[in-house]
């Protein structure tokens, strides 16, 4: 059976769920190839969920090198749809970030707070309601109000945890 070509809207369906970039969180690279995590020749097959956004290097180590297992890959291409479906695009930049950088403190500014709020839900981060900058308003009828303008958020242990899991690959469900 010949090999057919991945058609053109799964591919992007596969890129765009890895955000063009390799899925293994620790690469990132922006080159992107697609890899069948169970090889074409057993399925003859294209599907979304057996194909994930590797980049060359990634590609040929779990390919030809065998030095990323098939359970891996599971895990990583299952990761990435619990993180597209629960967690926002400022959600999984600061994933991202957090877990090259190994900080545990980071400020952002009004209505950052608002996009990172599953994560805030899910324990993993917590507003340390630290004092910053802030927008005094006052009206000439009486109204008063403060808002804050940015928001220091702490990552708990829970958040270090599931951080430590991203950045390995560890299964995140
Ligand atoms: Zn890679």
């Amino acid at each position: 059976m010949e090999r057919d070509a991945i058609p053109a809207p799964l591919k992007r369906a596969v890129l765009v769920e890895a955000g063009h970039r390799c899925a293994i969180p620790t690469c990132h690279h922006t080159t992107t190839e697609l890899a069948h995590i169970i090889p074409w020749a057993q399925t003859k097959e294209h599907t979304f969920d057996n194909l994930i956004a590797l980049c060359p290097n990634c590609h040929t180590r779990f390919d030809t090198k065998g030095e990323i297992d098939r359970k891996a890959m599971k895990i990583y291409k299952q990761n990435l749809g619990l993180l597209n479906n629960r967690y926002g695009e400022l959600e999984r930049r600061v994933f991202e970030v957090l877990a090259q950088s190994n900080e545990r403190v980071f400020v952002v500014g009004a209505g950052s707070d608002i996009l990172l709020n599953n994560a805030v839900k899910d324990g993993l981060f917590e507003d340390k309601n630290v004092y910053g900058l802030s927008l005094d308003l006052q009206s000439d009828d009486g109204f008063k109000k403060s808002f804050p303008l940015s928001f220091t958020y702490w990552l708990t242990d829970a958040g270090v945890e599931f951080i430590k899991r991203y950045a390995i690959g560890d299964d995140l469900s």
